[in-house]
């Protein structure tokens, strides 16, 4: 007899819709004895199967949907199936142009608490559930498999892993010698890979997350669209994604802005490489300025410079604000959404008239919905009319499933300040 969680009845009805996530409030029982994160049969309160999750009872989501099918282990054979899914998701979207990605979105991929992402020919990846830890050797024997990558990197040293009762682990797994060269860790923290036929530095050791935002490859292939001939400011710059991309699009002149020395390095790096690399829409050659004018990085708290760029009068033509995640919980919805409205408060006083803000939340506990009635509070205040260009989202490596709403997490504005006559 398998362990089984017997869920209250009216319960199953989530789970039943495809939603991955139970917690500990919907259980009736759970018969038979689990370790965390061991594999249980999730039935109603008839003992009707509904569907296979894994099951840790540390915190309030106790349990994880991974399959719908009866007996289903978490093996290779799991692995290899949902890695193929995966991919087959994501097969038109590499080339040359494209040779970083997320080839595995945790449950947007049915694979819960597992993120793998691809940078060139190395893999690197996180563990943030128990149930997938127990089944780490599997997972590393299937990446290893499939992929054959030149390094294959683990960064589980995220601080969700404790509300899952593990440690934070960091570990290069596996590099291959003639790529590493000798000294893996030095060649892990200048990684080379190509975004919007970009190519990019990225710190897969020490980076944030994997090493870079790749939800943002299409809103930066936005911002390049609308850059030509333009100023712009770009807040949360971290390694440059947006700045470089703006650069490639034509800005005459990008502002860098974050408190991360080491993040303004790389972003240097990334800006020059988007500029002297021949990978600019208007040949940088022609230009008269050098890269140096057309680019600088400011190391700042952005809520205090951007006070101070507006006592100076200063405008630009096109503000990127990109905040990190400033909820982890309800409890603080009220604070971020004043953290949010002053931010772009701020940049729409920033902005000439006719400038573009393209504007973002990362925080999954703030809807779309919410998100555009702070920057609408935000314009009235300014005041300056928006029209909205365009409804930003997260990349489409980072799939959304309607089933499980939580997946969409990234969303933004392209807008464009405007004044009635
Ligand atoms: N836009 C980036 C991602 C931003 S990540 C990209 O496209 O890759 C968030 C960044 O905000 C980090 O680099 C962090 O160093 C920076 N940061 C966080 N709080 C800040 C603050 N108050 N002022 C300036 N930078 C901040």
């Amino acid at each position: 007899m398998p362990a089984t969680l017997l869920l209250k009845p009216g319960k199953e009805k989530s789970v039943r819709n495809g939603h991955p996530w139970i917690f500990s409030g919907a259980i009736a029982t759970c018969e038979g004895s689990v370790q965390p994160g061991e594999a249980v049969d999730v039935c109603d309160h008839k003992r009707r199967f509904l569907a296979r999750a894994f099951y840790n009872p540390q915190g309030s989501l106790v349990a994880r949907v991974f399959s719908g099918t009866p007996g289903m282990q978490l093996d290779a054979e799991w692995c290899h199936q949902s890695l193929s899914r995966a991919e087959a998701l994501r097969e038109a979207l590499q080339g040359p142009d494209q040779t970083m990605m997320r080839l595995v979105a945790s449950e947007a991929d049915f694979m819960p608490g597992l993120i793998v992402d691809r940078y060139g020919k190395g893999i690197v990846f996180q563990i943030l559930t128990a149930g997938l830890e127990r089944v780490r050797d599997t997972i590393i024997a299937c990446l290893r498999e499939r992929y054959e990558p030149d390094f294959l990197v683990e960064r589980s040293d995220e601080a969700v892993r404790k509300k899952e009762g593990l440690a934070e682990r960091k570990e290069l797994i596996w590099a291959d010698p003639r790529w590493a060269r000798g000294d893996a860790h030095a060649s892990l923290g200048a990684v080379c890979a190509r975004e919007n036929a970009l190519t990019f530095e990225i710190d897969c050791w020490d980076g944030h997350k994997t090493g870079f935002y790749l939800d943002q490859r299409q809103n930066r292939a936005w911002v390049r669209a609308v850059s030509a001939g333009k100023r712009v400011l770009n807040c949360f710059s971290y390694t440059g994604g947006f700045g470089a991309s703006a650069l490639a699009g034509g800005a005459t002149e990008v502002v860098n802005v974050d408190e991360s020395e080491s993040a303004l390095a790389l972003s240097e790096r990334n800006c020059a490489r988007a500029l002297h690399a021949g990978e600019s829409d208007l040949n940088a050659k022609e230009t008269k300025s050098t890269g140096n004018e057309r680019f600088r990085s400011v190391r700042a708290d952005v809520f205090r410079y951007l006070r101070e760029l507006k006592a100076t009068g200063e405008k630009f033509d096109l503000v990127v604000m990109d905040p990190p995640k400033f909820i982890s919980d309800r409890a603080h919805l009220d604070r971020a959404c004043r953290g949010y409205k002053d931010l772009n408060l701020l940049a729409l006083q920033l902005l000439r008239e006719g400038g573009m803000l393209a504007t973002f939340s990362c925080s999954g506990l703030m809807s779309r919905d919410l998100f555009q009635k702070v920057v609408f509070g935000a314009a009235v205040d300014a005041p300056a009319q928006l029209q909205v260009v365009e409804h930003l989202s997260q990349a489409d490596d980072h799939p959304v499933l309607l089933s499980f709403p939580e997946s969409l997490y990234l969303k933004g504005l392209l807008a464009r300040k405007v004044t009635a006559p």
